[in-house]
Order: C-alpha cells, then structure tokens, then sequence
C-alpha cells in the first residue's frame, strides 16, 4: 500500500471553528490485512500521510517512510494522541527494500516537502514507477536538483507503467523553482523597513530555508510561529537537511527586537482560525503585535475553497495598517508550486517512454489532461478512472470500476472516533 492521507473537510467558511479532518475508509483493505506486506510513505505532506494516526490500527503493518517523513510521522501521531505505528521502518532514499512480492527502490524526487521519493516496483516480470508528488526543480534549496540523467538511467531498463501526479496537469508550462522564489524572498526583505513576516506551509522546509536567507540579507533575526513548523523545523535539523544562516531565536524574544530586526515565519495562509496569521490579524498572538510599517508576506497560493477567509485575513491586517503582499497577486514568483505542469508532464513521459500510465492526484479533468499529454507523448495506454476501480496491467491493461467499496471517514473530535461521512466511490 502506497500512502495514507487526510483531507480537510469543505466550506471553511460555515465552521466557527477548523474543519473537520477527512481521509479514505480502508476497511476494504483492513479485512484482507493478513495479505498487506507494508505501508510505504512516500514523503511527509498530510494527504499522503496524515491518516497513519488514525488508521493504521486497521492495518497493523509494517511502515517505510524516510527519516524526516518517520520523525515527522512520530511527532503528528504524539500530537493525535496515537500510539506510532510499529514498527516503522526508516529508509534511506535510493535504498532498495523487498516488501512481499516486489523490490522498492525509494528514488529522491524534486517536491515541495524534504525527502519525497517515487518509488520503483520491480516484481519477476514488471517494473512501475509510482511517482508520488513531484515536480522538475533544478533548484530546490534543499536535496538534489532533478536530474534527467538519473531518470534516464532508470528508464533504460524499460519502465512498463507509471502512476503519475495530475494536480497541475491543467497548467501550462512550467512551475519556477524554489530558488527563485528565494531569490524574490530576498529581493522583497530587503526592501522592507519594519518588521516582516513571511507566510507559508510549514511542510515546506525549502522555503523556510529561504526566509533563513532572507533575514541573513537583511540583518534580521528569525522567530517561528506556529506548531507544526516547529515540528518541521526541528525533524528537518535532526535528518541533518536544514541549515540556517542565522540563528533561530525564541519567538517569544521577537517583541523586544528592533522592528528593523524581526522576521517571523508563520503559518495559517488559509486563514485559519488560531493559526499564528489569524491571531496576529486579531492582534491576539502572545509575542508579536503588528501595526503600521509592518509587511506581512504571503509565500503560498490560497487552495480553492478558502477564498473568502484568505480575504478575510488579508483585509483584517491592512485595516491595522499592516502592508500585505500575496504571491497571487504580485509578479515577483513568491510562490512555487510542488506539481508538474503540462510541460515538465511531457518531459517525464519523453524521459521514461512507459507503456501505460496511470494518473492520480487531483479531480477527474486533472487526471484526463495528465492521460491526454502521456498519449501525445507516445504512451500508448493511459488509465483513468476514480476511487474503488481496480487497475489491472497484465495480461492486457484495462479497469475494472467499483470493484472495492470505498468511501470516506470523519473525525469526530468531541467523541473522539472516526464517523462515515459519504457512501462509496467518492
Ligand atoms: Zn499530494
Ligand atoms: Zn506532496
């Protein structure tokens, strides 16, 4: 089994407080366990991985996640009060591992979070390549830049079929990448007056990285505001991949700073209500009050659906006077997204030449768009299809719909269980 995530419940808007946490029921697998070898992570994002808390005493298996994606892991489940999964088992990216009938090999691929791995599933007769998240960056702050090389070199034994990312197959061209947007962090800070804060997921710890730089420019010490960039922070130094430039201080010190001094890294660019974006908005953070020629620093895209309360925060800290900058709205690149694009698309399936391909991530139109641009680039079976269909590769490729039952599950956090939500295939 690849990967075990979570969602967020829609429509933030209706909820006085966060939505509800969502992820796939597994009872479908959890009835056959005896059968399951493993649970691979293939890197630290929550949809891939944020239902190992909740789920895997279902499946009681063995777990395979890198060194930051398992601290990470180990952390969250602390954090949801679950025991972590045992055991769990740390790779190194670029080991190879033999889990029941196949051979993993955890390949590192340029994505938005340390550590991503595609994986290859070599079995007697078959080779897939499942690529998780990724996108080309030759530039990505932190890792090894994309190498078509190396894909090449793996390619060369011939790759029978790739499951693949759609999330940005309906975008043109090319992300940029995390250097440039580091470059443009700079850029900005330095330009900046009073104090800063630069908004952004905690998982990316690249761009973190880059706010370190920002403020090394800028004479500016750093503060961190918000949990789980603490704990990303903190799993990120321990596998030994962040090296800041300055310091880190306690963000409890960031009040007693000269405002030409301060550079906070905070979370909650979805407006989230008490994240650390939302209580500076309110003026009701602990260590930090914000006021007029302060920048705030939006280093993120607002997801859809959470439109209105992005504006919410956005107008609640120009109404203090706070100047905001958003990467949606400004033509510096102050955001880059983790997914490939249409071109980086062709790219991948020019470089591996696989005979079918699966898309995954993303809504029906993404993973289309992704089948369409592996067929012009000379993929002659692309599969499609939704939750709960059973893709079969041999003898002859094809898809067998609703084959498992599948539908969706909800926290209930008063009550602490997990309730059905939505009947099967959604
Ligand atoms: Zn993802
Ligand atoms: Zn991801």
């Amino acid at each position: 089994m690849v990967d075990c995530g979570i969602t967020f419940e829609q429509n933030l808007q209706d909820h006085r407080g966060r939505p509800a946490i969502q992820m796939p029921d597994p009872s479908f697998i959890a009835r056959q366990r005896d059968l399951l070898d493993g649970l691979i992570i293939t890197h630290a994002h929550e949809d891939h991985f944020g239902a190992v808390p909740y789920l895997w005493q279902e499946l009681k298996c063995p777990v395979y996640a890198t060194p930051f994606a398992a601290a990470v892991l180990r952390k969250k489940a602390a954090w949801r009060r679950a025991p972590p999964p045992e055991p769990l088992i740390e790779v190194f990216p670029g080991d190879t591992h033999t889990i029941g009938a196949f051979d993993v090999t955890w390949l590192p691929i340029t994505h938005s979070t340390p550590e991503t791995c595609a994986l290859l599933l070599e079995s007697d007769d078959c080779r897939i390549l499942h690529t998780a998240d990724w996108k080309i960056d030759s530039r990505p702050v932190i890792g090894a830049p994309w190498s078509p090389d190396a894909w090449q070199g793996i390619a060369s034994q011939g790759i029978d079929a790739v499951i693949c990312d759609s999330t940005n197959a309906l975008k043109p061209g090319r992300s940029p990448t995390e250097g440039e947007v580091g470059d443009a962090l700079v850029k900005l800070v330095t330009s900046l007056k009073g104090r800063v804060v630069i908004a952004c997921f905690a998982s990316n710890v690249a761009r973190v990285q880059s706010a370190f730089r920002a403020a090394h420019a800028s004479g500016r010490r750093v503060g961190l505001l918000g949990r789980s960039l603490d704990i990303m922070v903190r799993s990120a130094k321990n596998a030994g991949l962040f090296e800041p430039k300055v310091p880190l201080i306690e963000h409890e010190h960031l009040g007693y700073l000269p405002e030409a001094e301060v550079l906070a890294v905070a979370t909650g660019t979805q407006g989230e209500i008490g994240a650390a974006l939302h209580r500076l908005m309110m003026d009701t953070h602990p260590s930090l009050s914000l006021g007029e020629g302060d920048t705030v620093i939006f280093s993120s895209k607002t997801i859809p659906g959470n439109e209105e309360s992005v504006l919410r925060l956005i107008e609640g800290l120009r109404a203090r006077g706070v100047s905001v900058v958003h990467a949606d709205e400004t033509h510096a690149t102050l955001h880059a997204s983790g997914h490939p694009c249409a071109d980086e698309l062709a790219d991948l399936y020019s470089i591996l030449k696989p005979k079918i391909s699966i898309p995954v991530h993303g809504e029906h139109p993404h993973m289309e768009a992704n089948a369409a641009i592996a067929r012009k680039n000379g993929v002659a079976v692309a599969l499609t299809g939704q939750n709960g269909d059973l893709f079969y590769l041999s003898p002859s490729p094809g898809v067998r719909r609703r084959w498992a039952e599948v539908g969706r599950l909800q926290v209930d956090e008063k009550a602490r269980k997990l309730e059905r939500v939505v009947a099967s295939n959604d």
